[in-house]
């Protein structure tokens, strides 16, 4: 059965994650057309939310862009990780290089992890860090299930709901480190800017954060 799976995720990784069309010998997850469209972030460095020292995103999270997000978070399509831990490593390299000791993620509630079966960020997080020669390691954990912040509107309330939702997965593992948090889509920035709240009151020197896109609703 294992071996079924992995064929049928071997011939899906040939597929472009956008546009499904089959790829070409040379392009690796995306076809060349797809590449091309891609909506670039531009500048993809920003201040970040409070608590976060910096963060950056390769892409708007708009078009083709929002379709792959969207069908990678809710539909499964795990194999679309490994693309997007690339785009993100390679942003890392731009704009964060030497800006962080520690690679981690935003984690989801273990009930949701165990509803869709896979943590998004976390699959981000473990891709990037394996194209920039590094591991991903655990740093937060969720003490409450809250409601998913795409269906809080204004960012008050995205602030409110997510307010004491972290803690510290290892205080020994963040002391004085600066960690980089991965997400895969950055909206207002009040989830990461809780979750590095949450860490350098644990200790941590520093949060800087990066996700795959950027949304532009709240600027
Ligand atoms: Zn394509």
């Amino acid at each position: 059965m294992s071996k079924l799976v992995d064929i049928i995720d071997s011939l899906q990784s040939q597929r472009c994650v956008i546009c499904r069309k089959r790829l070409q010998r040379g392009e690796n997850g995306l076809c060349a057309k797809c590449v091309a469209g891609l909506p670039l972030n531009d500048p993809e460095l920003w201040d970040g939310p409070q608590f976060v020292d910096a963060a950056c995103a390769p892409l708007v999270f708009s078009g083709t862009a929002r379709d792959a997000l969207t069908r990678y978070k809710f539909s499964g399509a795990t194999g679309c990780a490994g693309v997007f831990g690339k785009l993100v490593a390679e942003c890392i390299s731009r704009n964060l290089a030497g800006k962080y000791d520690l690679i981690s993620w935003v984690p989801l509630s273990a009930q949701r992890r165990s509803e869709r079966g896979y943590d998004q960020a976390m699959l981000i997080a473990l891709a990037a860090a394996l194209e920039l020669g590094d591991v991903a390691v655990d740093t937060l954990r969720r003490t409450k299930n809250i409601a998913p912040q795409s269906g809080v509107d204004n960012a008050a309330d995205r602030r409110a709901n997510v307010s004491g939702a972290f803690e510290p997965a290892d205080a020994e593992l963040i002391r004085n480190k600066r960690v980089l948090l991965l997400d895969d889509v950055i909206t207002t920035g009040a989830t990461v800017s809780e979750c590095a709240a949450t860490l350098i009151r644990g200790g941590a020197a520093g949060v800087v954060c990066a996700a795959v896109a950027r949304t532009r609703r709240f600027d």
